[in-house]
């Protein structure tokens, strides 16, 4: 292959919300996917009505980005009922495929939308080339693989199908093959195949022998108890390279859940890092001996997260890819203010902001600039030192910021 001519992977984010899908369209995301309320996961996602997956779509395409919606529940027949006239509504505002993972929704699919694509979701566990081919014999557009594959296993996919292939590549993992579990039903009767699940793999457990009810022992000796279930997050950041080399054409973050500024910081940085590949191979470097320049580490080091695993990418998880002290995530730098205006500087608070604060402005491209707030002035006109979480102020900072853009983060280092 020239290498100047390597297809560049396409950046496929999650929107859990239209704010978050601004956010990520902004930041450089090629593709969003999300919810509807109805035959989707993630049901606590704030999951789009009608009007808003029309807004999303329109919003979307004024942007270039392409906009997927998640199908994705395991479904019983009653869950069936209006799935053709949904599929209608899908189709007709515009969306550019669905993400399916049970057999019975993609055959009601072809059969009512056959000019929409389908993408198979991670939970139909695609780990082998034959069940790759099968699911395109099935109609199938694009495979997101499960995420229990290797490199090697990647690659020999990639060689047996054309079909488009997505890689889930960042985010949150479950200790479940591919999303199949039952804790979250046992534990709290939310069903994790309805897209309701209540993290129970994060819980603290500890051990109960029969006849000593009420005697807890601990599995692991540690005053903070123990997280047996819990798996460190995904990252691929250094696979990049790797799965760009294999001719993935999509990386998927996962993360319909997780915050605006959590959203805007990972696809920042991926896009930037992808965008830094790209450059590397356009000026005729081999992508494998490509390596990201430490900078794109430290970057990710802010973002909120419950440790870092490569997963299965070079052979099965190992006990260090699990989280065992603790479930929380760790974040040393929070999200502070979203810009509303540029000039002047009006942002919204999403965490306490005080005069004399120094706040990092997140700009496109990795572009960081620190600064101090030395003023603020609410919507009262009055000059205030403190704004809360949904406050609208306009600050002042040193140095001054020149050009700052609209729908742009500000976060700050939590102490
Ligand atoms: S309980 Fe944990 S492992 Fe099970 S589905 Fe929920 S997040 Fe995944």
């Amino acid at each position: 292959m020239d290498p100047k001519k390597m297809k560049m992977p396409e950046l496929l984010a999650p929107a859990g919300s239209y704010e978050k899908l601004v956010t990520a369209i902004h930041y450089g995301a090629d593709a969003v996917y999300l919810g509807g309320k109805q035959f989707s996961l993630r049901a606590r996602a704030g999951n789009f009505d009608q009007a808003g997956i029309r807004r999303a779509v329109a919003y979307a395409h004024e942007n270039d980005v392409r906009v997927y919606i998640t199908i994705n529940i395991f479904a019983h027949n009653q869950d069936l009922d209006n799935l053709r006239d949904y599929l209608c509504f899908l189709r007709d505002a515009g969306v550019d495929g669905l993400i399916i993972s049970d057999p019975g929704i993609l055959l009601i699919a072809r059969e009512t939308v056959p000019e929409l694509e389908i993408h198979l979701s991670t939970q139909a566990n695609v780990t082998n080339e034959a069940s790759a081919r099968f699911w395109v014999s099935q109609g199938v557009t694009r495979l997101n693989l499960a995420r229990e594959l290797g490199l090697d296993e990647i690659n020999q996919i990639r060689q047996a199908t054309d079909t488009e292939l997505e890689v889930f590549f960042h985010g949150a993992l479950c200790i479940s093959y591919s999303g199949r579990c039952m804790l979250s039903n046992y534990f709290t009767g939310r069903d994790a195949n309805q897209g309701d699940c209540s993290q129970p793999c994060r819980y603290s457990y500890k051990l109960v022998e029969e006849k000593r009810p009420g005697q807890y022992f601990p599995v692991v000796e540690d005053e903070r108890g123990t997280y047996i279930f819990n798996s460190r997050d995904l990252c691929l950041l250094q696979r990049l390279p790797d799965l760009m080399a294999i001719g993935v054409d999509s990386l998927k973050i996962e993360g319909r859940m997780k915050s605006m500024g959590y959203v805007g910081a990972i696809v920042r940085l991926y896009r930037a890092a992808l965008d830094w590949l790209g450059d590397q191979v356009a000026a005729g470097k081999a992508i494998t001996s490509c390596t990201l320049p430490v900078y794109f580490s430290k970057e990710l080091a802010k973002i909120g997260t419950r440790g870092w695993t490569e997963n299965f990418i070079e052979g099965p998880p190992k006990s260090g890819d699990m989280q065992y002290d603790s479930s929380r995530t760790q974040q040393s730098w929070a999200p502070v203010g979203l810009v509303c205006t540029a000039s002047p500087l009006l942002i919204e608070a999403r965490n306490v902001l005080e005069t004399g604060d120094q706040i990092e402005y997140l700009g496109k491209n990795m572009e960081t600039i620190i600064v101090s707030v030395t003023s603020m002035t609410n919507e009262a006109g009055d000059q205030v030192e403190r704004a809360n979480p949904g406050n609208k102020v306009i600050i002042d900072t040193d140095p001054f910021l020149p050009s700052p853009e609209k729908g742009s983060i500000f976060r700050k280092k939590l102490r």
